[in-house]
């Protein structure tokens, strides 16, 4: 059964009875996945904050455990590797990881010989510092350097070739996903350079995955039952721009689209600059892509975007919504919002207030600005008062909640379909393809499924409702 592209091998550890079969990467998928190494009673524990990157950055790692032997388990104190996968992009997320750190001292006491690991965009390059206020970690590893972890598991050295470059579909379990969704980076790294945001500088530039290669992947996740796959990028609709090939977005879309049993595909996170109308028409016109666009505008204050460096106007962002529901009517539509950005007016504030409340998004997510050592904003005084940032946080929340209190009234009646992806407490819960959250009882089995059910209850964050009785896909 192949296992590693041809830079790759197994030695030593493998178990003797396993086989090994190289293969180019532009093989045919196979159509199993290839057993791993046999458990060898070692156990790992991740933990994982931030975004969807660091999930399915986490995801990877796990999947590298899996494949020699490692299982999973839910307690550090249990664990023979811990590793931590860390968010920076607010100081909220920063002192969490720190709080996590620090907690892991008394492990590190009891337990010295379990590595302690560090990666996600806590990683700096330079390490000094880290090593210095946080000494019990063994090591810190840039998100792009996976090889890295072969430093404390051995195991891992024993897969020749660079880590990094080993395909996800090669490792199966390297897909952040439930068995029902799952998340698919597709570019790594960010070329713009916003003035607060801290990305660029810990994921780099923008590298694009072959195509070809992402569609094997999707083939192997819908293989294994997935039903639904998010293509992920800080700049998913930059995809593509540094590949030899002349390939877009719009283009593996359409390739994964054909991919044959995907019943739904979404993308994020989308910028404004690049939502082309190639890309809204395509989304349009495949069945498998979710009437849902993620585009954040950030601030509806052209004088704000401006010192953001976000490169259009609040009029360019809203003009792209519209043309996306002029294509999609259904289309609902995500953003986020920073409040108090360093000089950010009252009148500036009313700005992005007013322009929420004219195009009237199914989601916002909202954050208080919060200076990144290093960025460019962090030199400017952060002078919107704490306080301040709060009660604009709560303005936008309260015209939210009203926003989608009415929209999610005009559905009540109507029918939905849900792709089940959770039960707790008697109930069934999933997502509607323009990514509402819905509740409904059942007493099938309907874990995975798609399930057509007439909503009996609405509120701004969620539906409940109950099955119709069409049979179950
Ligand atoms: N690439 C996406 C874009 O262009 O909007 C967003 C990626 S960023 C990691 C995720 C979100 O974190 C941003 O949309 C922004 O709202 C928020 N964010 C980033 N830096 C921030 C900061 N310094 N303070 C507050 N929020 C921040
Ligand atoms: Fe950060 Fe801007 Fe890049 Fe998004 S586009 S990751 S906000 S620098």
């Amino acid at each position: 059964m192949p296992r590693y592209p041809p830079n790759a091998r197994r030695m030593s550890t493998m178990a003797p009875s396993a086989t090994i079969e190289l293969r180019s990467v532009t093989d045919p998928a196979p159509n199993t996945f290839p057993s791993r190494l046999p458990a060898n009673g070692k156990r790992y524990f991740i933990w994982t904050i931030g975004c969807q990157m660091n999930e399915a950055d986490s995801a990877k790692v796990a999947a590298m455990l899996q494949e020699v032997g490692y299982t999973r388990t839910e307690r550090e104190d249990n664990a023979d590797i811990v590793v931590l996968n860390s968010c920076v992009v607010r100081q909220a997320a920063e002192d969490k990881v720190s709080g996590k750190l620090n907690a892991l001292m008394q492990l590190k006491r009891d337990r010295p010989q379990v590595p302690l690991v560090l990666t996600g965009c806590m990683v700096t390059k330079q390490q000094e510092q880290l090593r210095r206020r946080f000494p019990h970690v063994d090591l810190f590893f840039d998100p792009s350097d996976f090889d890295r972890l072969q430093e404390v598991v051995p195991e891992l050295r024993d897969l020749d070739g660079d880590l990094a470059q080993l395909p996800h579909y090669y490792l199966p379990e390297a897909h952040a996903s439930n068995g029902i969704t799952a998340y698919i980076p597709i570019i790594y790294g960010c070329n713009f350079l916003c003035s607060y945001c801290i990305v660029p500088y810990r994921r780099g530039k923008e590298r694009s995955r072959p195509m070809a290669d992402l569609v094997r992947e999707v083939e192997q996740v819908v293989a294994k039952g997935v039903r639904e796959v998010t293509l992920l990028g800080q700049t998913v609709n930059a995809y593509g721009h540094d590949l030899p090939e002349t390939v877009g977005l719009a283009d593996l879309l359409r390739a994964v689209d054909a991919v044959p049993g995907l019943d739904r595909l979404r993308f994020l996170t989308s910028h404004p600059k690049y939502m082309s109308d190639e890309i809204i028409d395509t989304m349009a016109t495949l069945p498998s892509v979710c009437e849902h666009m993620n585009l954040p505008v950030q601030a509806g204050d052209d004088e704000v975007l401006r010192r953001m460096r976000r490169t259009y106007s609040g009029a360019e962002w809203s003009e792209r919504i519209a043309f996306t529901r002029d294509r999609m009517p259904n289309a609902t539509i995500a953003t986020d919002v920073i409040v108090g950005f360093p000089g950010e007016t009252h009148a500036q504030f009313r700005n992005t207030h007013d322009l929420l409340a004219a195009v009237g998004c199914d989601k916002v997510h909202l954050a208080m600005y919060s200076p990144r050592p290093g960025t460019l904003s962090a030199r400017w005084a952060d002078d919107v008062p704490h306080v301040e940032k709060q009660r604009r946080h709560r303005v936008l929340e309260d015209l939210q909640e009203r926003v989608c209190t009415e929209r999610n009234a005009a559905r009540l009646g109507g029918t939905v379909e849900v792709l089940v992806e959770t039960s707790a407490k008697g109930r069934w819960s999933g997502r509607t393809r323009g990514n509402t959250l819905v509740h409904f009882a059942d007493e099938r089995d309907v874990l995975g499924k798609l399930v057509d059910v007439t909503v009996d209850v609405t509120g701004p964050w969620f539906l409940i409702g109950s099955p119709t009785g069409t049979p179950l896909r």
